[in-house]
Formats: C-alpha cells, sequence, structure tokens
C-alpha cells in the first residue's frame, strides 16, 4: 500500500514528538519523584524522632502515663496518622493509642482517587517501627509506632505530584497539537508542488510537449526537480521539432535525387533522350552526391556508435591548420574569397590529428559555402589561460537567431542554406561537436544573420596541451 507523502510526514512527525517528550517526561519524573520521596521519607523520620521524645519525655517511671500526657500522645497519632503502643521491659502494654485504622482508611481511600493518575505511588502497606523507651540512658520498655506507607504522603505532596504529571500530559497535548498542525504545514509545503509537477510531467509523457512547470518552491530539491522536468520537455519538443525536420529532410535530401534519377532514366530508356557523356556525367554527380551523404551518415553514426574510438598523438597543431588554409586557399580564391589565417606556432597537442583535421575542414568548408563574394574568412589558434582556442570567423550570410540552437543537430540546415544549394546534408557539424566533445572540449557559435559566424573550439588545459618548448 502506497503512503502519501502528508500522512507519512505527518505520522513521523507526531511519533518523534510524542517519544521526545514521553523520554524527557519519564527521566524528570524520575528524577524529581526519587528526591522529593526521599524527602518526605526524611521529614517522616524526623516526626517519629520527635513523637518518641516526646513519649520518653511524659513517661514517669513510677506513674506510667498521665491523662495530660495520653491526650497529648493521641493529638500527634492523630496528626501523624500513626499507631502507638508503649510497652514495659516485661511486655505489658503501658500505652495503645490506635486511631490508626479509620484515619488510614480515609488516607487511603482519599489516596486511591487521586492515584488514578499517579501511578508511582503504590497502594499502602502497613510498617512498624519498635524504638527504645529510655530515660536517663536507661532502658524502660519498647515504644511501637505504626504506619501506612503512604500516611507520610500529606495532601499537599500528592498535589505536587499530581499536579507534576497534569502538566506533563498537558504538554504532551499541546505539543502532539502542534507536532500535527506543523507536520501538516511542512508536508503541504512538500507535496503541494510535488503535485503540480506530476500534473506538469504526465502532461509531457502525454504529448503536450509545450507543458512546463511553473511552480515555485524555496526547497532546493524540489526547485531542482523543476528545472529538470522543464529542461526536459525543452530538450523533448526539441527533439520532436528535429525528428519532424528530419523526416522532410530525408525525403528532401534522398527522395528528390532519386526522383530526378528516375525519371531521367525512363527518360533514356524511352529513347527521350540520348545517354550522352553530359548526361551520363551529371548521373553521375548525383550519385556521388547520394554516396557522400549516406558515407557521411554511417561516418555520424559510428562516431556516435564507438563513442569515438580517439587514436591520439602529439602534433603539431599550428603547423597542421597552416598546412589546411594552405590547401583551401585555391577554392576559396575561386569563389572570389579569401582566408587567412593568424596562428600561433608551435602549439603542440595530444588529440587524434585526422579527427581534428576533419573538424576544421568542415567548418572552413561551410565558410566556403556560405560566405558571400568578396568575404573574407580567418583561421585563428591561440592558448588562452591555458587553453587551446580555435577559432574559424567568417563574414558571410550568417545565421538566424532561430536556427542557431539547432545546427548541431544532424541534418538540420537552414532555409536559406538550403536556398543556396550548396549541397550540405546537415551533417558537418554535427560531426564537428562529436569529434570535439570526444575529445572534452567545447565547441561554441556566434552568429548574427547577413554578418558572419564565429566558431570558437576550446580544449581545457587538462586536454595535455603541450608547447613544443617544453617537449
Ligand atoms: P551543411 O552540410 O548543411 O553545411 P552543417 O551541419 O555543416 O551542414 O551545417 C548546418 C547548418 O548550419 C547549415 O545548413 C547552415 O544553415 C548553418 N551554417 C553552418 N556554418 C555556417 C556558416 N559559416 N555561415 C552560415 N551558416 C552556417
Amino acid at each position: 500500500m502506497k503512503i502519501s507523502l502528508t500522512l507519512k510526514l505527518a505520522i513521523a512527525f507526531l511519533l518523534t514528538t510524542f517519544l521526545t517528550i514521553v523520554i524527557a517526561g519519564v527521566i524528570s519524573n524520575y528524577m524529581i519523584y526519587s528526591k522529593f520521596d526521599k524527602y518526605l521519607i526524611d521529614q517522616h523520620k524526623a516526626e517519629e524522632n520527635k513523637v518518641i521524645d516526646t513519649i520518653s519525655n511524659l513517661f514517669d517511671e513510677t506513674n506510667g502515663f498521665s491523662k495530660d500526657s495520653v491526650a497529648e500522645i493521641k493529638r500527634y497519632s492523630d496528626s501523624l496518622n500513626l499507631f502507638i503502643e508503649v510497652k514495659d521491659l516485661d511486655g505489658n502494654v503501658l500505652l495503645n493509642v490506635n486511631n490508626l485504622q479509620s484515619d488510614s482508611n480515609m488516607m487511603t481511600s482519599n489516596m486511591h482517587s487521586m492515584m488514578n493518575n499517579f501511578s508511582s505511588i503504590n497502594p499502602s502497606q502497613y510498617s512498624e517501627d519498635n524504638y527504645n523507651l529510655t530515660k536517663n540512658n536507661k532502658k524502660l520498655g519498647t515504644i511501637i509506632i505504626g504506619y501506612y506507607d503512604s500516611s507520610y504522603f500529606n495532601n499537599a505532596a500528592l498535589n505536587f505530584k499530581m499536579t507534576l504529571n497534569k502538566s506533563l500530559l498537558l504538554s504532551i497535548l499541546i505539543a502532539l497539537l502542534l507536532g500535527l498542525i506543523i507536520s501538516i504545514f511542512l508536508s503541504k509545503q512538500i507535496s503541494k508542488p510535488l503535485k503540480k509537477i506530476t500534473i506538469t510531467a504526465n502532461s509531457i509523457r502525454n504529448g503536450d510537449l509545450n507543458a512546463r512547470s511553473t511552480v515555485y518552491s524555496k526547497t532546493k530539491e524540489i526547485d531542482d526537480l523543476i528545472q529538470s522536468i522543464n529542461y526536459l520537455g525543452e530538450t523533448l519538443e526539441k527533439q520532436e521539432h528535429l525528428r519532424k525536420r528530419l523526416t522532410s529532410d530525408m525525403s528532401h535530401e534522398l527522395r528528390t535525387p532519386l526522383t530526378n534519377l528516375k525519371s531521367q532514366i525512363e527518360a533514356i530508356l524511352d529513347k527521350v533522350w540520348e545517354p550522352t557523356e553530359e548526361i551520363m556525367n551529371s548521373f553521375y554527380e548525383e550519385v556521388q552526391r547520394l554516396i557522400k551523404l549516406v558515407e557521411q551518415l554511417n561516418n555520424l553514426a559510428r562516431l556516435e556508435e564507438t563513442n569515438l574510438n580517439l587514436s591520439k598523438c602529439n602534433f603539431d597543431l599550428s603547423y597542421e591548420l597552416e598546412k589546411i588554409v594552405l590547401s583551401f586557399k585555391p577554392l576559396y580564391k575561386n569563389n572570389s574569397l579569401d582566408i587567412v589565417s593568424e596562428i600561433a606556432p608551435n602549439i603542440i597537442v595530444f588529440m587524434d590529428k585526422d579527427k581534428i583535421r576533419q573538424v576544421v575542414f568542415n567548418l572552413l568548408s561551410n565558410s566556403l559555402k556560405y560566405s558571400k563574394a568578396g568575404g573574407i574568412t580567418k583561421l585563428s589558434l591561440k592558448i588562452e589561460k591555458g587553453n587551446t582556442l580555435v577559432e574559424v570567423k567568417d563574414n558571410g550570410i550568417g545565421i538566424s537567431e532561430k536556427d542557431l540552437p539547432y545546427i548541431f543537430e544532424r541534418f538540420y540546415r537552414s532555409d536559406i542554406s538550403r536556398d543556396k544549394n550548396t549541397g550540405g546534408a546537415g551533417i558537418g557539424l554535427t560531426i564537428a561537436k562529436t569529434i570535439v566533445e570526444a575529445h572534452k572540449g567545447t565547441i561554441k557559435v556566434n552568429s548574427k544573420l547577413n554578418f558572419g559566424t564565429t566558431f570558437v573550439i576550446c580544449f581545457s588545459k587538462e586536454n595535455s596541451v603541450i608547447k613544443k618548448a617544453e617537449i
């Protein structure tokens, strides 16, 4: 059976409160009672001693107890609820004051009513103490004092103990009530946002990818959960958006050229067209493009699948980048563009050379594809705060804000780049990002439509960057 958070918290809170008070109560009760009981017993003994002294003083060796003496001893017996008997050395009873029976009955019944709430006092037990009757240090007989244990618990003492217990009981009740209120308040504070988050999560699960949680919580863990759920929603929404684009991109990228090829081949078969060399060349180019696309897809799948098996080695990154710039120069020139470099020399890194080359190659190809005539692309390499930074900056067509978050996703191509018919498949940046991240680096983009784009790759210090001078 699943118990709600509110109930669970309330039970835990009440149990803790109850146990704390009971334990504190039992301990403090025990301490107070043991001291208090000792005090009462000592007091009782002192009273008994006083009675013994009085009896000894009132006793006359020849005449025994006078009438007045008996009356005085009886007053003691009455007020202290004592049975008093005095015997001579032969065991003859000289005095017997016994008002105890009736008094103690009254006392006991009095006590019983009080004892309902007062479990620490046991029902009375009769006890007798024997003392010597002495005069001038001479033993003349025995004084027997009988009493009920409870007789020395006078009413004031009983009231004190009862008040103590009552106040303990009252504090238990108040603390439980407060505990209940606080636990309900606390659990509501926790469970309320959780319930709302669950509703949001369920909406997302049921396909409403726009659903977001707007709940505000001061509890850190709950706030983290809200952020995570919202992030999950955003990611799913993006993925859904991409999936839709992917479907249309796939058909656009593969079906269109295949259909073209098919209709052209049909025209040749129907003898409408001559299979001239020019036509065959265009077929060949189209097939080449499709093969390249499939290969790129395959590459990417492999990169992601194997989580990149990097074969790292020490190499001079500055030198490699210079070489790439040189190889791109003619291509840029042919398109009325220019490429320049600002490469800090002798930067040795420990990375997968071919894969890093591929990243830079992809970025420079993009700048080439997405630049306007007369445009300039700059490739720079520098060390900043120990990190290695590679930057590709162009002043080409730029990327719109709406496309920017998606350009690293596979098959994503902005509408403008599609119009340019660059022949790209929207995979180059995905591959670049996968490789950079496999090297524990980051790739960021800054772009403004019609003004240009800058890609910045950063490899951290820890990524075994070594300067040539240090080898
Ligand atoms: P593609 O093969 O289409 O170039 P990429 O993954 O390399 O695929 O790039 C994805 C998209 O990002 C491109 O279609 C283009 O819209 C945009 N893009 C990438 N680099 C640039 C750039 N330097 N300037 C403008 N747009 C760019």
